[in-house]
């Protein structure tokens, strides 16, 4: 049985980037669908007991792997996040050099991230991720696909799915994106990239 996954940090803690309007629909409602809905597809399938990252990866397209994709995703959606106040504001070490040589700076980084996940048509997320060999990789997938399925290991991501933003930004999807850095807390998304 998969639970909804506890949120450290209070609804309003994140605002004004995500209000606690909704990051509770998003979390109580959304997610919480996507969690009640695997645990009832999941009885009696050969997915039974393995984990979000085994049913991502092996299971075809359809219910199974949305509602198991939804949830992956939206956990390292939710945990990536921290109040400004405590969020590291940039990566360091490794991570950070990465980004250097690749990007030439974290703003232009962010403004490609911003800009694949402005760009990507519908509803899905835009990921950073690092490839066998190190190098990082921005994606766009559709949907509740997550860059695992391509071999990739997934660090940051932005939820562009309407329900992320239209309560705060209505269409602005851009400006939604480009608000949510400062709540980006570095020292998480260090530490999926080192595992
Ligand atoms: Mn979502």
């Amino acid at each position: 049985m998969y639970t909804l996954v506890e949120l450290p940090y209070a609804p309003e803690a994140l605002q004004p980037a995500i209000s606690a309007q909704t990051l509770s629909f998003h979390h109580g409602k959304h997610l919480q669908t996507y969690v009640d809905n695997l645990n009832k597809l999941l009885v009696g399938s050969e997915f039974e007991g393995k984990s979000l990252e085994e049913i991502v990866g092996q299971a075809p397209a359809g219910a199974i792997f949305n509602n198991a994709g939804q949830i992956l995703n939206h956990e390292m959606y939710f945990m990536q996040f921290r109040p400004a106040a405590e969020a590291k504001e940039r990566p360091s070490g490794a991570l950070a050099m990465q980004i250097d040589k690749q990007w030439g700076s974290l703003d232009a980084f962010k403004a490609e991230f911003e800009a694949k996940g402005t760009s990507l048509f519908g509803s899905g997320w835009v990921w950073l991720s690092a490839d066998k060999d190190g190098s990082l990789v921005i994606t766009q997938e559709t949907n509740a696909s997550n860059p695992l399925v391509r071999g990739l290991k997934p660090l940051l991501t932005f939820d562009v799915w309407e329900h992320a933003y239209y309560l705060d930004y209505q269409n602005r999807r851009a400006a939604h994106l480009a608000a949510l850095w400062p709540i980006v807390d570095w020292s998480v998304i260090e530490s999926r990239n080192s595992i």
